[in-house]
Order: C-alpha cells, then sequence, then structure tokens
C-alpha cells in the first residue's frame, strides 16, 4: 500500500482529495493561521503540480479559475497530484490590496522568495509555502493578472530553463507569449527554475473584466489551460493543443513620466504592433496633453493601464519585444 503524504497539515492517501493548509503561526486570538491548500492526489503516481493564486491580494483570477479547474476533476482517473493555492498571500487578498497592508518591509510577496524563516511577516509566509512546495512539487503555475489598475492578456513569463518552457507550451493555442524571467530569487517560479523543474507564471485579466460573465470567460480561459497542462503530462485523459510556434520576448515596462489621467488608445492586445504606435496619453486636470506613450519597439502590447488616476512611476502599458519566433518547446509533442 502506497504510504500516506503529508503536505502542510494535510494527510492523504492516493485517490483521496483533501483539504487544509500549510501552518502559518497563530492570530492574536490564540488560533492557528494556515495559508488554505486543496490536494488531489490520484490512485497512480505521476507529476506533481502546484497551481498557485493571488500572491498578489488584488488578482483574485487564481482562486476562481482553481475552483472552476477542481469542479472538473475526478480524483479516480487523476494520474499524479494537484496542490492547489487558491491564495497565498491570505492577509493581502483578504483585502484586496497587492501585499499585506500591514506588512511595509516584504510587501510584494512575487519579489522576496525563498521568503525567510526569522524575516518580515510576508517573508515568513513565502517561506513556510516554499519549504512545502519544494518537498512536493515537479511543476508549478502561478497565476496573475493585472490587478486593480490594468488589463493583462494571455502572456507567460518563464526561465530560459526546459522544464519551464515545456510547461509554458503546455498551456494550449492562446498561450503563445512567453516572456523572459530570472532564475533563482525572487518569485516561486524563479526557485523552480532554479531547481531545474517546471515554474511559469501566467498573467490574464484584472479588475476591468469582474462585471457579470467577463470574469466567467477569464475563469474559463485559465481552467481550460490547465486542464490543457493536465492532459499534456498525461495527468488526466485526452488530447491536448498546442500553438504552432511561441514567441519568446522579453517585458519593456512602460511607466508614467507624468501625474494626471492616464486613457489608453484602442490598441489590439497581443497583436504584432510597430514601434512607434501611440499606446495612450496623460492629461492634466486643465485637459492638456501633457505625455504620450508610444510602443518602444516593434512588437506585441500585452497589458494595459485601466485605471485612470496616474502618478508618475505608476504601470501604464506592458509591452513585449520579440526576440524569437521558436518552435522546440515541447520534447514530447
Ligand atoms: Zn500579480
Amino acid at each position: 500500500m502506497a504510504q500516506a503524504l503529508q503536505i502542510g497539515n494535510v494527510t492523504v492517501q492516493p485517490g483521496e482529495v483533501k483539504r487544509g493548509g500549510i501552518p502559518l503561526g497563530t492570530d492574536m486570538y490564540g488560533i492557528e493561521r494556515a495559508m488554505p491548500i486543496i490536494v488531489y492526489r490520484g490512485v497512480e503516481d505521476g507529476p506533481r503540480l502546484w497551481i498557485n493564486g493571488a500572491t498578489h491580494g488584488d488578482e483574485p483570477e487564481g482562486p476562481y479559475s482553481i475552483h472552476l479547474l477542481l469542479k472538473q476533476i475526478d480524483v479516480t482517473k487523476l494520474k499524479g497530484m494537484i496542490v492547489a493555492v487558491p491564495a497565498m498571500n491570505v492577509e493581502a487578498f483578504t483585502g484586496g490590496d497587492r501585499g499585506d497592508p500591514r506588512d511595509t518591509f516584504s510587501y510584494d510577496m512575487n519579489r522576496i522568495y525563498p521568503g525567510k524563516a526569522d524575516g518580515y511577516s510576508t517573508e515568513r509566509v513565502a517561506w513556510a509555502h516554499w519549504a512545502v512546495m519544494k518537498e512536493h512539487c515537479d511543476l508549478q503555475i502561478a497565476i496573475h493578472s493585472g490587478g486593480d489598475h490594468s488589463f493583462l492578456d494571455t502572456a507567460i513569463f518563464a526561465s530560459d530553463v526546459p522544464a519551464s518552457l515545456e510547461l509554458a507550451a503546455a498551456m494550449g493555442p492562446d498561450w503563445n507569449l512567453i516572456n523572459a524571467s530570472s532564475a533563482g530569487r525572487g518569485s516561486p517560479s524563479s526557485m523552480m527554475a532554479e531547481l531545474g523543474r517546471g515554474g511559469i507564471t501566467v498573467e490574464l485579466g484584472g479588475w476591468c473584466s469582474m462585471f457579470k460573465t467577463d470574469f466567467h470567460e477569464v475563469g474559463r480561459r485559465l481552467s481550460d489551460a490547465y486542464l490543457n497542462v493536465l492532459r499534456h503530462y498525461g495527468m488526466i485523459e485526452g488530447q491536448p493543443q498546442y500553438a504552432d510556434k511561441w514567441l519568446r520576448g522579453h517585458q519593456v515596462a512602460l511607466l508614467a513620466n507624468s501625474t494626471g489621467l492616464f486613457i489608453g488608445e484602442d490598441v489590439q492586445l497581443r497583436t504584432a504592433m510597430k514601434g512607434g504606435t501611440v499606446l495612450g496619453h496623460i492629461y492634466n486636470l486643465y485637459g492638456d496633453e501633457i505625455e504620450t506613450l508610444y510602443a518602444p519597439a516593434d512588437g506585441q502590447i500585452f497589458g494595459l493601464r485601466f485605471r485612470v488616476m496616474t502618478q508618475t512611476g505608476d504601470w501604464c502599458c506592458f509591452y513585449a519585444v520579440i526576440d524569437a519566433v521558436r518552435d522546440d518547446f515541447l520534447t514530447r509533442k
């Protein structure tokens, strides 16, 4: 008989679905806090996939798409294991903020991995998560979006590690833009890449796409992509779909150089664009245009700010310069 696995405070046998958490110490009431996890352990061994949501607390696409996915998983037919973490940063998620508002020293959880056992509060949360994940994880998807300021459209960040590029390609035909990312320290995906394992950060959605059925569509597109990943690795039945080729790019952040009202142009996201294309304008309160933002080079815009109030240094446009067109990311296509 296979051994029980201990993941955080969850003990799980083959063929079981268990809920629990990664312990984070007690709160002011003396009650044990935990980062919620849901474990689907298949009857047969196979890849161990972690799906991590809401590293940033203003990005609920993670928890929603995870719920949509898990409703479609029959654990008795699963090969391998899914560990779902709907919200990694519960303190941030509760307030709908990017980071834990009470942590002013390690606020952005996606910049501090692997965290620190004796560090600032979010560093400790990251450390607890990483310590458990690294023991039980072959593949990791971290789900992000434009949060409360921007909309981002089907972009992946992945390091130049074969396992990570294969995982990126397994997301399916819509996800053919794969931007470069560093390996080692910073994000959970970069830590996975440092170990030579598959780790990707995926971007889709933002608060402008949460009204009524818009949010269903974002959740469905994400959960469909996870199903494609599960098919690619043989974890569930079915034929995976792939892009014909992948755009290997790097992100250029276009930040505001003025404070005022940012109004985006009606540009096509995720479509080839010429350098110099106008992407948006910033106006002052007298209605004068004080800045115009342009595409910095030939490439694609994959995200645009929708929050009008803008300060110097705020994100306005997420642009990808394409460095190579690749067709060699899949070793088992
Ligand atoms: Zn994010």
